[in-house]
């Protein structure tokens, strides 16, 4: 069975010290604060409302990620598009992802995980963009 592509409910688990499923009921965009929060040591409040913005969704070595604004970036989940951010407290904001995510997924999974990169072509952060229109000939 080939290594699934990472997405939050499956990168922010809960420490050893507790049963696997303790998060469980945790929506996988809140699991990265709970994360944060054993991790590092320190409280991490989520957002109480939501803000004007809308992040991409894109493959990074293996996990659905997406770019904040600030620089940072987290791991997000397609069963739960929203994103906010433990760095800098900006969110929540929706994230698009791809209307087909299995398919985007499945394409993938014949290369090794860390080579597992994927960009939506609409991603103005997307380094690959479309050509420039040629010049017409004087
Ligand atoms: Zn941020």
């Amino acid at each position: 069975m080939p290594i699934a592509v990472l997405r939050a409910e499956t990168f922010y688990l809960p420490p050893p010290t507790q049963p696997r499923n303790a998060w469980d009921q945790v929506p996988a965009a809140e699991r990265v604060f709970r994360w944060i929060e054993y991790r590092l040591q320190r409280r991490v409040v989520p957002p109480e409302a939501t803000v004007d913005q809308t992040y991409f969704a894109r493959i990074n070595g293996n996990r659905w990620l997406t770019d904040c604004i600030c620089g940072s970036a987290q791991v997000i989940s397609p069963t739960d598009p929203r994103y906010a951010c433990t760095e800098c407290g900006w969110g929540w904001c929706a994230v698009t992802f791809p209307a087909d995510v299995a398919a985007v997924e499945a394409s993938l999974l014949e290369l090794a995980p860390h080579l597992r990169h994927w960009w939506n072509e609409l991603d103005p952060l997307n380094p690959v963009q479309p050509e420039p229109p040629a010049e017409e000939p004087q």
